[in-house]
């Protein structure tokens, strides 16, 4: 039986105190642990920004690439050996925008792989600019008369683009991001879960969500794409369905 201390890693992690990566680090070792993944069988790759640095603290095989390019090295890594668990990493800025494209094709090619997107809707790592999910009118370092671009929607990409598992968590619900995060590397195809997160040194913080995030309730059919068509349309409303929005 694999244990939660095989992925312990003996480094400590550089976050802000408080970062939210820290729960989601605690989230990919439960996942793995709970479902008995061996750590010489998981492979956790990432690009560029705070959620890249992921990789380092757990103790398993990674690989930390370029920006936005966590994909193509991920499905890589799994057509050279399934028996690999393979987890991508991507956050709003590295995987949303160097990496969109990255993104709308590895839904199309539904290879067997988790794709987790850190989205707190701005680039941390750089110190507080705007990102691509940020909200329009956002005012940042890079928009101090706010931002006048709309705000990308990741699940209606990833719907439209055919990806044949998608999900939203809250970092501020662990055990929900847990729960789904189990689905989603158990899913034969590629999975992607769109994770949000406060930064609560240059973005939002867990009062900001506090009345948005909402789980989808029992009765939501997440096999029906128009019907997740219209949930993944009221992110632009100020609402943020969780939980699994599609899957085929
Ligand atoms: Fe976390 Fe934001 Fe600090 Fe980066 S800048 S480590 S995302 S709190
Ligand atoms: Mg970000």
């Amino acid at each position: 039986m694999v244990t939660l201390e095989e992925y312990n890693s003996t480094e400590k992690p550089t976050w802000c105190p408080g970062c939210a990566d820290y729960t989601i680090l605690t989230t990919i070792k439960k996942t793995l642990t709970e479902l008995n993944i061996e750590s010489h069988n998981a492979v956790l790759v990432s690009g560029v920004g705070c959620f890249a640095k992921l990789p380092y603290w757990i103790k398993t095989n990674g690989f930390v690439g370029l920006h936005g390019r966590s994909l193509p090295v991920a499905q890589g890594i799994k057509l050279a050996n399934e028996d690999l668990t393979v987890i991508a990493f991507g956050g709003d800025g590295d995987g949303y925008s160097e990496g969109g494209n990255h993104f709308i094709h590895a839904c199309r090619r539904n290879v067997n792989i988790t794709y987790v997107v850190h989205n707190n809707g701005v680039f941390g790592l750089t110190t507080g600019q705007y990102s691509s999910t940020s909200t329009m009118g956002t005012k940042s370092k890079s928009s101090p008369r706010g931002s006048i671009e709309v705000s990308f929607n990741p699940i209606a990409v990833a719907l439209a683009s055919g990806a044949t598992f998608i999900a939203r968590v809250y970092v501020g619900n662990p055990s929900h991001c847990v729960d789904i995060m189990k689905k989603a590397v158990q899913h034969n195809g590629f999975a992607f879960v769109d994770i949000i997160q406060p930064c609560i040194t240059f973005g939002k913080n867990h009062e900001y969500y506090k009345d948005k995030i909402y789980i989808v309730d029992e009765k939501y059919d997440w096999s029906d794409k128009s019907t997740a068509f219209l949930k993944a349309l009221e992110s632009d409303t100020g609402k943020i369905p969780c939980g699994i929005i599609y899957k085929k």
